[in-house]
């Protein structure tokens, strides 16, 4: 039963002619399936209301052809289509209760309309900012802005036919038109819609009075607004006209959304911010509104929330990746399994793959996405039909997801670690400067197999192909990892560069296992992309060693532009005051120097150096299953598969590793067709001519 701490978590809350039954607000995001993967989209948003989230909004809604972001995967109101999977979406909130919210977008001129060949609109003449497109938005006129206004409140009243409870007009991270109109460095207009804050914010006072009037007596009037941008005095700021446009719209909406922009600043990493990072930026706005608040800030645990709700800074919760990471958090907290809430560890893999245009997954959640795809429900898990004894060698993401979902599933789990420390990788990365969150992915599966009476773990217990051949189980899940290569083979490089002279050149392996370069200042070579690279060179930094980060791509880490950290990544260590050289490849590393092959120069350039980290590629820990694929003692020892999981079947992202885990379980209860499609797709339905 739920400790009665929580119970102001539970309270309902009167929004506008709605009432949202608890305080948890899954707010708007984009999961790339929305409309070109609406089941997916619909079997998330159903998951998030079974889980407890008192309210479940969509996520960007793009109201009219102006505003096409292909390729970026958002749901549309263009025209009545798309009430039959908004329809859909709204059908299975209200299924548990939950109130279902839609988020009425315009990107303006961050649009580039690619599909729709629509002229892109905005408050001036400006190029379009998103993906450097050689686009322009033309300035809107006075016609425009009519139209505008007609084509929003036509898509508020859609909405309430489509049977949404809640309509947010969303005017925040610096992307859609009323934003852009009430930011002063996009707005130079000298008409009533320019000039003085009032002016700016005309148009934010229009959709929200057209859309009262055309809705408001049924539905919530929901304004999702930034209130700061993190730029100083160029950008918004909470203490001047953040402040001054909530105190001047206080009263007009039914609920205040507030978040900190652009969205790399309102979703930041658990490398740059912690639990609770916007309070700072929006705790004012109960101050100056009557009316209910909801804040961000990626809280996962009850205290901080409750926290938050009694010291006045917010009246709901809203979370993006908390709902993602557990969908069942809300009913979690309500049943008193404080102890089995799945931690978001702030990676931002989500929003990678959002992105890239791909449908969102999670390093916490593997079932996320894959709700309707393949009927995986986060929290359960069908009891295996025939129970069976399975040895899990290795208990990192893989290993640990395996034996908890093979535990979930009744069957009788060893769990063999050959060293000392669960977790693999995560408890190894988990120590690199700014990762401590991602321990979460270890502490969550070692918690949850620690209560299961049929999950048996062993450490220090490295096994061997004899071990194996007497364990007397009848399937091996070879989750054994993978090694960082030192050779500097990777992307750039096909063949290991030569090494002489004594200067050696390490991996992270050997960086994260304790071992250094000698006295002297150290090359980190990224061949990687992503964020290994840069937490070494920041670990290098703190030990006192003069740091130099080279790669061969144009950017410091440039995947993670994708996890909205690259930015924050390249001032963090420029700020530290490592030296960055982009454009370089590694040629020889050669008795006290590295030399470099600068791509843009076309010269070659010698850096002095102790040593060379090298970050480039993994090699999997696949020994074990050389030695025992096609081994003829395997049917003597009644052993039926051995099966290779996570990185050791293929060096990936941890998220890959968790899914692999979990996905071996559920496919061991119903074996895949290797020659067929392991999951459902999504159809389009293709006109008769
Ligand atoms: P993944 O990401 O695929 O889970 P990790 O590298 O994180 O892989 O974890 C692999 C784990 O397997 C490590 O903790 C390692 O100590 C363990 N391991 C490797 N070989 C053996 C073995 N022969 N017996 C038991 N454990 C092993
Ligand atoms: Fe959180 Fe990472 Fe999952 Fe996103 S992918 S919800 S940031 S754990």
């Amino acid at each position: 039963m739920r400790d009665a701490r929580y119970d102001i978590l539970f309270e309902p809350l009167a929004i506008g002619p709605v009432t949202a039954p608890n305080r948890f607000y899954q707010v708007p995001h984009c999961n790339g399936m929305g409309r070109k993967f609406p089941n997916a989209m619909i079997g998330m948003r159903e998951t998030k209301a079974e889980g407890g989230w008192g309210i479940v909004a969509t996520e960007q809604c793009d109201f009219h052809i102006t505003s096409d972001i292909e390729p970026y995967t958002e749901t549309n109101m263009w025209d009545s289509g798309d009430e039959l999977y908004l329809g859909r979406m709204v059908e299975v909130v209200h299924r548990h209760g939950s109130l279902a919210s839609i988020e009425l977008a315009h990107s303006g001129q961050d649009a580039g309309n690619l599909y729709s060949r629509e002229i892109p609109i905005g408050p001036a003449h400006r190029p379009v900012s998103a993906m450097h497109h050689p686009i322009q938005a033309r300035a809107m006129d006075l016609s425009d802005i009519a139209d505008y206004r007609r084509w929003h409140r036509r898509a508020a009243l859609r909405a309430r036919d489509t049977g949404f409870d809640m309509v947010v007009v969303y005017a925040g991270h610096n992307n859609t038109v009323p934003g852009q109109f009430f930011y002063k460095r996009h707005n130079d207009r000298s008409d009533a819609y320019g000039g003085v804050l009032e002016n700016r914010l005309r148009l934010l006072r229009e959709l929200i009075e057209d859309t009262k009037e055309a809705v408001g007596d049924t539905m919530a009037v929901v304004v999702r607004m930034a209130v700061d941008e993190l730029m100083g005095p160029d950008g918004l700021e909470w203490q001047n006209e953040g402040r001054d446009a909530i105190a001047i719209l206080a009263e007009l909406p039914d609920l205040w959304d507030v978040t900190i922009g652009n969205w790399a600043n309102d979703s930041q990493t658990s490398r740059f911010a912690a639990e609770g990072y916007q309070e700072d930026y929006v705790a004012f706005v109960k101050q100056v509104t009557s009316k209910p608040v909801a804040i961000v800030g990626r809280y996962t645990s009850p205290d901080a929330m409750v926290s938050a709700i009694r010291r006045g800074v917010t009246d709901l919760i809203g979370a993006a990746r908390p709902s993602i990471a557990d969908p069942f958090l809300p009913r979690k907290v309500e049943e008193g399994r404080i102890d089995d809430i799945r931690e978001c560890i702030g990676c931002n893999i989500c929003a990678a793959w959002n992105n890239l245009s791909a449908p969102s997954r999670c390093t916490q959640n593997p079932t996320f996405g894959e709700e309707w795809r393949r009927g995986w429900h986060p929290e359960t898990i069908a009891r295996a039909a025939k129970t069976s004894r399975i040895l899990i060698v290795g208990a990192g993401p893989a290993g640990l997801e395996a034996a908890r979902t093979a535990g979930l599933a009744g069957h009788h789990v060893t769990l063999a670690e050959a060293s000392e420390e669960l977790g693999g990788r995560v408890s190894r990365e988990a120590r690199l400067p700014g990762l401590a969150e991602w321990m979460r992915v270890r502490d969550y599966r070692v918690g949850q197999i620690s209560r299961m009476a049929n999950v048996e773990t062993f450490r220090e217990s490295r096994l061997d192909v004899g071990h194996i051949l007497e364990s007397g189980v009848d399937h091996v899940a070879l989750a054994t990892g993978a090694s960082w290569r030192a050779d500097g083979v990777g992307l750039s490089l096909r063949e290991a560069p030569p090494v002489t002279g004594g200067t050696p050149l390490l991996s992270p392996d050997d960086i994260m296992d304790g071992r250094r370069p000698p006295d002297g200042p150290v090359i980190v070579f990224d061949d990687d992309g992503y964020t290994m690279a840069s937490v070494i060179a920041e670990q290098m930094v703190t030990e006192g060693r003069e740091t130099c980060f080279v790669t061969p791509a144009p950017l410091v880490a440039p995947w993670t532009e994708h996890t909205l950290e690259q930015e924050v990544i390249e001032e963090r260590l420029d700020r530290l005051g490592v030296t960055i050289l982009v454009r370089h490849t590694l040629v020889a590393v050669d008795g006290g120097e590295a030399a470099f092959h600068d791509s843009l120069a076309r010269r070659e350039r010698r850096i002095t150096c102790s040593g060379v980290i090298s970050v480039t590629a993994r090699l999997p820990n696949d020994a074990l299953w050389h030695a025992l694929n096609g081994n003829a003692d395997l049917e003597k020892a009644g052993i039926c598969s051995v099966t290779r999981i996570g990185d050791c079947y293929g060096p990936g992202l941890i998220a890959a590793a968790v899914y692999q885990g979990h996905r071996y379980v559920r496919d061991l209860e119903a074996p895949v067709d290797p020659d067929g499609l392991p999951f459902r797709r999504e159809r389009h339905v293709i006109e008769a001519t």
